[in-house]
């Protein structure tokens, strides 16, 4: 792959991850032979999945997992069903697996699996039959020591269920080959909550270094799924505001602080967030703009935008989502001085508990909250301030100083393994 020309435009999320590569390789001085094989997939599997509907006909999916890099351990990485999760989508993603891990120190590379459906069109059955399908197509590029794929969006812990099943049917029982599962079938506690606490503790520790207020800090969330519902419930239970959240249908926003806990018992009821009394309704759009000290996109990527970035009053922005901010946007950001701690650190709380799941499905061994808890916070912490300290070094935004600690040990374990000799 040639070397990226980036610009200040909103340039798609593969050429975004390759320049964030491309910047590191620069700054640690990588020789080209290795930079090709840091922005290469190992392997990538496209797979056609034909699926017999409720009503009788037969329609044919796409699918596909795209294995980025597997260096440092087994690809991980999750599955995706949404219109757009095609092949270049899931190499992207998967890139960002492999520095996201590697930055946190844990044993795994990087993959994402996609099928191109809307999955809230489909029946439970449907989406079962699509399932399975899927894991008889893919099961020999997968395994407990080759490749564990995870929920994520359009994805759930019920997904990773009947994932679980089929490839036990085909292998016999294996709980380790995917983790985010329910916790009755081997998934870990606090799996579920592990990549929104882990955003919201990141804040905390931000918001300290830049002198932040740390007592009724205000946050504003987009997003309120798994992520961004938990890094909200997290905040709150640390004595933090949380001004506003949204949903795909739009925002509420409170700049006294919404109340978590009656939003989440309406979300529970199947309301939507706009549904929810406590507070004014705002357009996603608008919600980025509010007066809040921290920004938390939580909900898809490319949403902060050249257009969007220079109206964002907030002075910290964490990534709970994977890339929601475009390369253009991250130069117009850094020039107002806002700080931006990209996904690879912020939303890395989901692939360390993984990382537990996987080691208890392992040991046959299961851990208790506390410590799934103490150990998360841990890696995080460790990675924030090895990340934080560089950025203060060198003058750079953290995703540069994110970028280099992670290239860096995928480079040195692609050395130690010989494969370019
Ligand atoms: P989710 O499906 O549980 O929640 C997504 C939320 O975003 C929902 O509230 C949805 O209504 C909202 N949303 C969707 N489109 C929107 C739009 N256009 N504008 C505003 N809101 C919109 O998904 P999730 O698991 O919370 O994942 C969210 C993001 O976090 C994704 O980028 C995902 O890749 C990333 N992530 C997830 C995990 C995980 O373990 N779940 C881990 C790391 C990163």
């Amino acid at each position: 792959m040639k070397e990226c020309d980036v610009t200040t435009k909103d340039i798609d999320m593969l050429t975004g991850t390759i320049k964030c590569v491309d910047v590191a390789v620069k700054s640690l001085g990588v020789r080209d032979d290795l930079r090709d094989v840091l922005v290469e997939p190992w392997r990538q599997l496209s797979v056609t999945l034909p699926v017999r509907m409720d009503d009788g006909h037969v329609r044919v999916f796409r699918g596909s997992r795209s294995q980025h890099n597997a260096a440092r351990g087994p690809y991980k990485g999750g599955l995706r069903y949404h219109p757009n999760a095609d092949p270049e989508h899931t190499l992207a993603l998967a890139m960002l697996m492999t520095f996201k891990s590697a930055l946190v120190d844990i044993p795994f590379g990087g993959a994402k699996g996609g099928i191109q459906v809307d999955p809230k069109e489909l029946s439970e059955q449907e989406l079962i039959r699509l399932t399975r399908r899927y894991v008889r197509n893919i099961h020999h590029i997968i395994g407990v020591n080759r490749d564990i794929p995870a929920p994520d969006l359009g994805t759930n812990s019920q997904t990773m269920a009947w994932f679980m099943d089929e490839y036990s049917a085909i292998k016999g029982y294996t709980p380790g080959i995917v983790t985010g599962k329910p916790v009755e079938l081997g998934g870990s506690v606090g799996r579920a909550e592990s990549p929104g606490r882990g955003a919201a503790v990141i804040t905390l520790l931000a918001a300290k270094d830049l002198g932040v207020s740390s007592n009724g800090l205000r946050a504003v969330i987009q997003g309120y799924g798994q992520v961004g519902a938990s890094a909200a419930r997290k905040l709150d239970a640390e004595g933090q505001k949380v001004i506003a959240v949204s949903d795909v249908t739009g925002g509420i926003y409170n700049s006294r602080g919404l109340d978590i806990e009656a939003l989440d018992a309406a979300v529970a009821e199947g309301a939507s967030v706009t549904e929810f009394g406590g507070g004014d309704t705002v357009t996603n759009d608008e919600l980025l703009h509010l007066d809040t000290d921290v920004l938390i996109p939580a909900a898809i990527e490319g949403v902060i935008t050249t257009k969007n970035a220079p109206g964002i009053k907030a002075r910290l922005i964490v990534e709970g989502a994977n890339q929601p901010t475009t390369v253009g946007a991250d130069m117009v950001l850094a020039e107002r001085g806002v700080t931006v701690v990209p996904d690879i650190l912020a939303n890395a709380g989901g692939v360390i508990v993984s990382y537990f799941e996987w080691v208890q499905n392992i040991q046959v061994f299961k851990w208790e909250l506390e410590r799934v808890n103490g150990e998360l916070d841990r890696l995080l912490s460790r990675a924030y301030h090895a990340t934080w300290e560089i950025s203060q070094t060198k003058k750079q935004p953290m995703r540069d100083s994110a970028y280099e600690i992670a290239v860096k040990r995928v480079t040195e374990t692609t050395e130690l393994r010989g494969f370019l000799k």
